[in-house]
């Protein structure tokens, strides 16, 4: 069943739409050759106090001269202290950004988009298949899994990168798996002291056992990758309505007024970037226009 998206008000916390506010960098970590992740905190501490977002959620980060980027919020709901983005060097915002040093400030807006509906997730196995910068906006989920296990059923992450030095959080890993969730990565091309899986996400998909009634699938990454996670999905039977895509567009405004983002009917930026297939499938061959 075809469904039509409901309109929401992207904007939780009050922040006036169209105008950045201020934060600092508290710290620089990067995670593989051209990615870091910036941990930002607003100056203004009532700024900080009110910001609010919810898993899947992205900001607009803006720098003066440059302009702005959509970035997914790559940290924990929960945690007020900081604001994490896990950002990759590719265009102009962005690579103006790995200039960054700890203490310069850069301008945030948001929290932005529809997040993924951790609520109706409860009571089911998540498969989460994502590939290469898709993981940042799935981390989210991850730590709303750890902090309430019992609420899901079988938790699996099957995450992809290039190579085994672009996999990203390993540090992490062990206390996802501490916490019950099967990490299962695979990369493109191994190296010499890779003996772990090779092959891209979807490739690998069909290798888990899942129970398709029981089961959500949560995928971002390249559109390829989601496109074919999507083919394997629907063709394990999981319920159309159970699966759920992050999408990316080129976007300027972040809430749904220059349509640069638009998919059919939807503002990438306002409706999703997390959308139900069951509203995203008649549209989802049409490329970016
Ligand atoms: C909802 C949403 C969430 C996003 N979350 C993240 C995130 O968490 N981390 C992150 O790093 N990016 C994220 N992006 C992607 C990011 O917004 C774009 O990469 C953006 O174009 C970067 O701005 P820029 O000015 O640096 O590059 P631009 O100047 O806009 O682009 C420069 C060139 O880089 C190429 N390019 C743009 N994006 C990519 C890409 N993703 N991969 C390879 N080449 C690219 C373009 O083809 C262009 O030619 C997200 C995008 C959306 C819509």
């Amino acid at each position: 069943m075809i469904v039509t998206l409901e309109r929401t008000d992207s904007l939780r916390s009050g922040t006036r739409l169209l105008e950045p506010k201020w934060t600092e960098v508290l710290t620089i970590v990067p995670e593989i050759p051209g990615v870091s992740t910036y941990r930002l905190k607003f100056v203004e501490a009532a700024d900080q106090e009110a910001y609010q977002f919810e898993a899947g959620q992205f900001n607009m980060l803006y720098l003066p001269g440059y302009g702005e980027a959509a970035i997914s919020i790559s940290s924990d709901p929960t945690d007020h202290s900081g604001i994490a983005h896990t950002v990759r060097f590719v265009g102009n915002v962005t690579r103006a950004i790995s200039q960054l040093r700890v203490g310069q400030r850069i301008g945030l807006r948001g929290p932005f988009g529809r997040p993924w509906p951790i609520q109706q997730l409860e009571g089911k196995d998540l498969f989460i298949a994502c590939g290469g910068i898709g993981l940042p906006p799935l981390r989210p989920v991850l730590y709303h899994v750890m902090r309430d296990r019992a609420k899901f059923g079988k938790v699996t992450l099957l995450y992809g990168a290039r190579t085994p030095n672009e996999l990203m959080y390993t540090d992490e890993y062990e206390a996802w798996r501490k916490a019950d969730i099967a990490v299962e990565v695979t990369v493109d091309r191994g190296d010499k002291d890779w003996t772990g899986r090779v092959g891209v996400v979807p490739m690998w998909f069909y290798q888990f056992r899942i129970d398709p009634k029981a089961s959500a699938v949560l995928t971002c990454g390249p559109e390829i990758m989601i496109r074919y996670v999507i083919f394997e999905a629907l063709a394990r039977r999981v319920p159309l309505e159970n699966i759920y895509v992050s999408l990316e567009r080129n976007m300027k405004c972040g809430q749904g007024s220059c349509g640069h983002c638009q998919v059919g009917p939807y503002f990438v930026c306002k409706d999703g970037p997390i959308f139900p297939f069951t509203a995203l499938q008649p549209y989802f061959n049409v490329e970016e226009f």
